[in-house]
């Protein structure tokens, strides 16, 4: 099965969740093969436990049977992690990008063949122990940014996320809808062609302050902040094309700027979000 936190991305269960084993066990899977692998942190986060220095110790209990290992916590409260290691490669306290190795399948601690424990936690606490199997090869709940957003000229088109072209590209906008998740609060504004920036909008909704935007008023600039995760936005107008990114803006402070030349029509946009 695909597997997220082997560097070769394939593993086999083991030895699943059960109340007497709240974990996965795993090997790696490569040309068909049982073998050993590079293990890489699950997602971003920042390693809070290590132990090293451990060998193979068949019976160990409580934090000895892990062996030597490496516990990360996520920017959602949750901590993964990685026991029976070979070799540890970080050190408490390091930030961790997703994917990064951070040690080598092994032996050690109450171990019987090299495998990977794999533990997902609510929390840094044993007690706070879930079933790992649904994040594998998943993100962990609550963590993924989202922004999804959409524009019209009278009615809307389609709603798109995460950087998709929103607009057909050919006909002005009058209209702008954002929303985001797990980014906090989200704060755009729409700039009428030839008059103004029309009031700030926190919302997505039918109501007249649930959009940005004026009935057949085209739009010749938008600005966009989130009280979390960094925005990055373009639109397209129809004299210039596509203008370039423009990200960054303190959430609160817009005077940073905006996309758009003003007079220029809007006829498409692109957001993104990490
Ligand atoms: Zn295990």
């Amino acid at each position: 099965m695909k597997c997220r936190v082997l560097e070769c991305g394939e593993c086999s269960i083991t030895q699943g969740y059960k109340s007497s084993h709240k974990a996965n066990d795993m090997v790696a899977i490569k040309s068909k093969k049982k073998t050993i692998d590079n293990v890489v942190a699950h997602t971003d986060g920042k390693v809070i436990a290590i132990a090293t220095g451990h060998k193979n110790k068949k019976g160990s209990t409580g934090i000895d049977s892990y062996g030597n290992y490496v516990q990360i916590q996520h920017s959602n409260g949750y901590t993964t992690l990685y026991a029976h290691l070979d070799s540890v490669y970080v050190k408490v306290g390091q930030t961790v990008k997703k994917g990064q190795k951070i040690g080598v399948m092994g032996n050690t601690g109450n171990s019987y063949g090299a495998h990977l424990h794999f533990e997902v936690r609510k929390t840094s606490a044993y007690s706070s122990l879930i079933d790992p199997t649904p994040y594998i090869n998943s993100n962990l709940p609550n963590i993924e940014k989202t922004v999804t957003y959409r524009v019209g000229n009278g009615h809307w088109y389609a709603t798109v996320s995460n950087g998709a072209i929103a607009g057909n590209q050919k006909t002005r906008i009058d209209r702008l809808q954002i929303k985001t998740k797990n980014a906090g609060k989200i704060y755009y504004k729409a700039h009428i062609k030839g008059n103004k920036w029309l009031p700030e909008v926190t919302k997505w909704d039918d109501t007249s302050n649930g959009y940005a935007g004026i009935y057949n008023n085209s739009i010749d600039g938008i600005a966009i902040k989130s009280e979390k995760g960094k925005l990055s936005y373009r639109v397209k107008t129809k004299k210039s094309g596509w203008l370039p990114y423009v990200s960054g803006y303190n959430v609160n402070d817009y005077k940073n700027g905006y996309a758009g030349n003003l007079g220029e029509e809007i006829t498409a946009i692109q957001i993104k979000i990490n």
